[in-house]
């Protein structure tokens, strides 16, 4: 496994590994590596025959009060299990690789509609930062296929449009969320929860759940949303947002959609979780 600090570094290993035929996968990440991250590794060694991971904080996603400061780096560890896992080439940008002038005056990629509903309501730079710092990684990687994980249900559809869009000659391929035994999707963000806190997280997950089966058992109903949102601030969650979405469109389900998602933001404290739960109705269901 080599670790490349450099765009130049990565990229001339990455075209030894092109001239000898083999296929690439990539696989970006912030860090703070969980099983979450290396599904998606794993994945990608399923696809493709070497397997690039980048890590980096990107600050152009984060909001002035946001927690850019202090989110977990843990770049040793984060490399020794990818190590492990026999991931092929590591790339480690820091701001002035990605960002030499400045991140105010680098050009901006967004996309337009999908990002404004849901998380990018409530975090309005969030997504131009992540399709910004993800064209570029594409352009720098120029992989066959690239992972991403379901649990950023929003993102992944922002990116798949964005690639459309764009023609980026990437394949973009989602994989399942990981949970944890309690159902709590994983997170780099869970290390911020307290015991307390930590104890309450997994009843996100089950809010909506529950909300499946009701609406799996008795079709959609309009007070669902709203009886989930007051069960999780009863239960200490301060929900920002809880829909019943088409998941293609990630507009509000309409009775005729059969392909679901329920999107899911709420603070536990000062900590943003997010969950999603897919969900399709047969054509018999009203
Ligand atoms: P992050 O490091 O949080 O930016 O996430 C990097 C990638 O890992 C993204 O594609 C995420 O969707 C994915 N990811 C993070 N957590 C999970 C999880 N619990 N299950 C599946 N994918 C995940």
């Amino acid at each position: 496994m080599k670790v490349h600090h450099t765009i130049e570094s990565l990229q001339s290993n990455l075209q030894q590994h092109k001239h000898q035929g083999q296929t690439i996968a990539f696989v970006p990440t912030m860090g703070n590596l969980h099983q979450g991250h290396l599904d998606l590794v794993k994945k990608g060694q399923t696809l493709a025959d070497k397997v690039v991971v980048s890590i980096y904080v990107n600050p152009l996603q984060f909001g002035a009060n946001e927690d850019l400061a202090t989110y977990p780096r843990t770049l040793d560890d984060d490399l020794a299990k990818l190590e492990a896992l026999g991931a092929s080439d590591i790339f480690v940008p820091t701001d002035s690789i990605m960002y030499p002038e400045g991140k105010e005056i680098h050009t901006k990629v967004s996309v337009p509609k999908l990002g404004d509903r849901h998380c990018g309501a409530s975090r309005p730079q969030f997504f131009g930062g992540i399709t910004t710092v993800v064209a570029k990684l594409f352009n720098i990687v120029q992989a066959d296929v690239s992972i991403f994980g379901e649990k950023d249900f929003q993102q992944l559809a922002i990116i798949r449009k964005m690639v459309d869009d764009l023609c980026i000659p990437t394949k973009v391929v989602g994989n399942p969320i990981v949970r944890e035994a309690d159902g709590l999707a994983m997170s780099s963000r869970n290390s911020y929860l307290s015991p307390e806190e930590r104890a309450i997280a997994p009843v996100l997950y089950q809010t909506l759940a529950r909300m499946k089966e009701k609406i799996l058992a008795d079709g959609m109903d309009s007070t669902l949303e709203q009886k989930a949102i007051a069960d999780l601030n009863s239960n200490g969650f301060t929900v920002d947002y809880l829909t019943l979405c088409n998941s293609k469109t990630l507009e509000p389900a309409s009775k005729h959609d059969k392909a679901l998602v329920i999107l899911a933001a709420a603070m536990l404290g000062k900590t943003r979780l997010i969950d999603n739960l897919e969900l399709s109705l047969s054509p018999t269901h009203q």
